[in-house]
């Protein structure tokens, strides 16, 4: 008889529960192993109670009785599984999108009177969040810059609650050190006796590239809408953490109210079935791109973790198990010329985010850093004649022929 394969035991009573809650919907109609290969959308809001009996258990904190799609459901239950196993994680929780991931989380552990820490690289919405909504909610933020982050233990303080950071940052695809600012901030908890949660952005690497927790990272958030969606037609966002993090982010969650939806729910479980090749294609097409671009005359630089003119190549090799889909290039005449190269690419779409498997191209300055001055762009090493390229899993000859055609068009 053929051995049976190691898994550990809690990686198979996992797999044991993703099956139950799948075998819930046919009830006793079907044979206890058998069920549907595709995942069941339970598209519902409320659930049918045997009788006041199961009202009452739920009132008393029993998690096995569903009440409400807000608080629960199967379809997002079976999701968020998966994604914790993909992840390496003990649980998660699906959001409606990624901005709801991440306020959710960064609110269930940063009060009033509190600060967090984050590198000033940052997805749009985020540093927006932290500089105009958490200030009127009387939670500080500061920025370490990731390339002086033994600055950090100057920078903490008993009030900090929270480290935030995002690696490769959009869109300069810079790194943070993950195991030094992890070792950082476990200084500071012994030094102020406080907990303080690391919380990283894993949207651009995704967990085929990266893997936080095994750099002791506590808190993922990613939005889902990206790579783990990866067809650009979902909205969504997930935190993975230890069970007893995600407990107080599912709290939290029942009342900000960013719940998933069954379906979206059920498009994203699909979309998992060929994450893996999907990223492993765009890994692939990204490098070939970027050392294609990066010599042409046109391109003033591109920029590509798996690159070895890439500042940081070494960072990325040493915490990075794939150099990932995202490719920066700077292209000669600034922003007119980048507009330029947008305007005359036909294969590749102008159109923002990023993460499917078609090849998007944007321009930082007119998306996702519009409307900020001249001191922040520096800050976070934004250029008018930067192109952001999400690649995608095109045949790479047609996208290198594309890219060239639109950059003789300077
Ligand atoms: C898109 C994105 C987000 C926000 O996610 P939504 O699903 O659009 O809310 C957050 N972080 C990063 C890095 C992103 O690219």
């Amino acid at each position: 008889m053929p051995a049976k394969p190691k898994d550990s035991p809690k990686t198979v009573s996992r797999i044991d529960r993703l099956s139950l809650s799948t075998k819930a919907i046919h009830g006793k109609k079907l044979h206890p192993y058998q069920g549907p290969v595709s995942l069941p959308i339970y598209q519902t809001s409320t659930y049918r109670f045997k009788n006041s009996g199961d009202a009452i258990r739920y009132a008393n904190g029993d998690p096995s009785v569903y009440v409400y799609t807000r608080y629960h459901n199967p379809t997002v239950h079976d999701v968020e599984e998966k994604i914790a196993l993909m992840e390496n994680g003990e649980a998660a929780a699906l959001f409606a999108s990624g901005m709801a991931a991440i306020s959710t989380a960064i609110l269930s552990f940063v009060h009033a009177g509190e600060e967090l820490i984050s590198t000033p690289a940052l997805y749009g919405g985020t540093y927006r969040f932290f500089r105009d909504v958490l200030p009127k909610n009387d939670i500080g933020v500061k920025y370490i810059q990731p390339e002086k982050l033994s600055a950090f233990s100057r920078l903490v303080s008993s009030k900090t609650r929270l480290v935030y950071f995002e690696t490769p940052t959009n869109p300069t695809l810079a790194l943070v050190d993950i195991a030094q600012l992890v070792s950082e901030v476990k200084k500071a908890e012994k030094k102020f006796r406080t907990r303080i949660y690391t919380m990283i952005d894993n949207t651009f690497a995704t967990c085929l590239n990266q893997k936080p927790f095994d750099l002791g990272v506590d808190i993922i958030v990613e939005s889902a809408t990206k790579y783990l969606g990866g067809h650009s037609d979902i909205l969504a966002g997930v935190v993975v953490a230890s069970e007893k993090i995600i407990s107080a982010v599912k709290t939290s969650a029942k009342y900000y109210g960013g719940c998933a939806d069954p379906f979206m729910a059920y498009l994203l479980f699909r979309s998992l079935k060929t994450f893996e090749l999907r990223v492993e294609r765009q890994n692939e097409n990204a490098a070939a791109l970027a050392s294609r671009l990066e010599k042409h005359p046109k391109v003033l630089r591109a920029i590509y973790p798996g690159l070895k003119s890439h500042p940081q190549y070494e960072l990325a090799r040493k915490q990075m198990s794939g150099f990932g889909g995202m490719v920066t290039i700077e292209v000669r005449g600034g922003a007119k010329a980048a507009v330029k190269v947008c305007d005359s690419l036909a294969v590749a779409v102008n159109a923002m985010s990023l993460g499917g498997v078609e090849t998007l191209v944007s321009i930082p300055v007119y998306s996702s850093h519009v409307h900020m001055s001249k001191k922040e762009l520096e800050n976070h090493g934004v250029t008018p004649g930067m192109i952001r390229i999400s690649v995608g899993v095109e045949g790479i000859e047609d996208l290198t022929a594309d890219f060239e055609q639109a950059l003789e068009k300077i």
